[in-house]
C-alpha cells in the first residue's frame, strides 16, 4: 500500500492526487474554470491605487524636477 499525497481541488474541493494529469485540479474542467476566474475581474487583487491614479503617477510632465528652481543653486548665489 503506497500512500499518495492528495490535496483538495481549488475549484470543487475534491481530492486530487499528486501526479494526476490535471494536478492541482481534479479535472481539466476545474483547471479551465480556474483559468477563467483569473482572467475575469473578480479575482483581481484590489490595490491602493486606481487605474487613473496610476496613470497620473506615470505621467512625466506632472512631476518634472528640471522644471523647478533648484534651491541649492540659489544658496550659492
Ligand atoms: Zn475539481
Amino acid at each position: 500500500m503506497s500512500e499518495r499525497k492528495s490535496i483538495a481541488c481549488p475549484i470543487c474541493k475534491k481530492a486530487v492526487y499528486l501526479g494526476d494529469a490535471e494536478f492541482p485540479f481534479c479535472s481539466e474542467r476545474c483547471r479551465l474554470i480556474d483559468l477563467g476566474n483569473w482572467s475575469s475581474e473578480e479575482y483581481r487583487i484590489p490595490g491602493p491605487l486606481t487605474d487613473s491614479e496610476m496613470e497620473s503617477l506615470s505621467r512625466p510632465e506632472e512631476k518634472r524636477p528640471e522644471d523647478r528652481p533648484s534651491e541649492e543653486w540659489r544658496r550659492d548665489d
